[in-house]
């Protein structure tokens, strides 16, 4: 039997990142970046106002106060998207709106609530009820971003943040690789469709909506090729739909049964080789090549198929996308809830995390059998407890397997 780390090494060395491609910014979430986002220019672009008020010479300004006003000619208006034509002299000002950008000879900017303004005889003006120093409520040119900075580094996954600083940034397109795309197939005579009603002794099948979800959450671009029965003929029409796919998935077919046709047919079609891995749940695990395209098989009970995805299908996913992080987050959680036996095999156990007193405590979502689907749901991270003997016990430290990729605290 192969240990959870050597069949994940075995797997994983087999997989590089695919080819990068264009794509639209607005499309671009979910993508990885292929090569690092590099800031062509300074952002913000030019010195701009921070708020609504008059743009002056702080110079001009330092005596004033609410009793003894400084009051300045009121010299023109400046909204945001245009430019201010003349210059700032001494003893003027110019109205300025949020963003505008800082009028020549102006070195800051008081805010409306700090003046008043009147009009004397035609010409109009503005008293400051305050100083307004150098750079007051400016926004400097590259004080967010220094023109030839990293935005966001290859490797990384684009999510709402990244599309804004890209988008601030004129970066568009973007380089991002190809997503991979993942064949699906299921096995199984027993299977019925979604959407089609179950004949007597026929299940409805879900390993495979689960599969198309997981891998599209992945990253992965999934490609539906149905259910397989166990026969030859089918079997043999359906994995040869799959060659050209980046990674075909199956599941079930990969016990000890008569009817498990699936490894003869791999052995028959490439060169696969079945595992037996030291894992609960998930046992039986299938790796190899059909031709040149890879193939995991994964075993039909459907918390089996989702268990040995999370830990095999999905790196190998991320590492095709180029994915700076591969791997789940794992962190270290105290146990709640019933003691957990430890088995001769690593189990992993379906389980919600929350945050009791600063620390991160898990309760188990249900019954753990390999069929038991409902506790799939709710569970955030998947418990490790190692092989061994006895139990771990409520309030015991256990690694936990994140099921997503962000720590509550940031990753870095
Ligand atoms: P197998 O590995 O083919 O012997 O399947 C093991 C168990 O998983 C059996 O109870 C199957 O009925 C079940 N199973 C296999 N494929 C699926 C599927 N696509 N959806 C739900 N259950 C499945
Ligand atoms: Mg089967």
């Amino acid at each position: 039997m192969l240990s959870v780390d050597e069949a994940r090494e075995r797997i994983l060395t087999h997989f590089s990142p695919l080819p990068a491609e264009d794509v639209p910014l607005p499309e671009a979430l979910g993508r990885v970046l292929a090569d690092d986002a590099v800031a062509r220019e300074p952002l913000p672009r030019f010195a701009n106002s921070a708020m609504d008020g008059y743009a002056v010479r702080a110079a001009d300004t330092p005596a004033a106060t609410s009793e003894a006003p400084v009051r300045l000619r009121l010299a023109g208006e400046v909204p945001a998207g245009s430019v201010y034509a003349g210059v700032v002299g001494p003893g003027e000002a110019v109205r300025i709106l949020t963003g505008a950008p800082l009028p020549a000879g102006a070195d800051a900017v008081l805010q409306q609530e700090l003046t008043r303004a009147g009009e004397d005889a035609g010409e109009d003006w503005v008293e400051l009820l305050e100083p307004a120093p150098p750079g007051n409520n400016v926004r400097m040119p590259g004080e967010d971003v220094a023109p030839g900075a990293v935005l966001v580094p290859h490797g990384s996954e684009i999510g709402p943040a990244e599309i804004a600083l890209l988008a601030a940034l004129g970066v568009h397109p973007v380089r991002a690789t190809r997503r991979p795309r993942v064949a699906i197939l299921s096995t199984g005579d027993e299977l019925a469709p979604l959407g089609a009603e179950p004949r007597p002794g026929q299940i409805r099948e879900s390993n495979g909506p689960y599969l198309v979800a997981a891998v599209r959450r992945a990253g992965g671009e999934p490609v539906r090729l149905g259910i397989a029965r166990d026969r030859e003929d089918d079997l043999r029409a359906k994995l040869a739909a799959a060659r050209d796919a980046d990674l075909v998935l199956t599941s079930g077919g990969v016990s000890v049964g008569d009817y498990d046709l699936v490894k003869q047919m791999l052995a028959e079609q490439g060169n696969v080789e079945f595992w037996r891995v030291r894992m609960r749940p998930g046992k039986p695990l299938a790796f190899g090549f059909l031709g040149a395209t890879p193939l995991l098989g994964l075993p039909g009970n459907p918390v089996s198929a989702a268990v040995t995805f999370e830990l095999f299908g999905r790196p190998a996913i991320r590492r095709m996308l180029g994915a700076a992080q591969v791997e789940r987050p794992v962190v270290d959680v105290v146990l709640a809830g019933e003691a957990i036996e430890r088995a001769d095999r690593r189990q992993f156990v379906r389980a919600r995390l929350s945050s009791e007193q600063a620390t991160l405590v898990a309760h188990p979502t249900g019954a753990q059998g390999s069929h038991i689907i409902s506790s799939l749901r709710g569970a955030t991270a998947l418990l490790v407890i190692f092989e061994g003997a006895g139990y771990v016990h409520a309030g015991e430290h256990v690694p936990a397997l994140l099921l997503n990729d962000e720590l509550p605290w940031g990753n870095d």
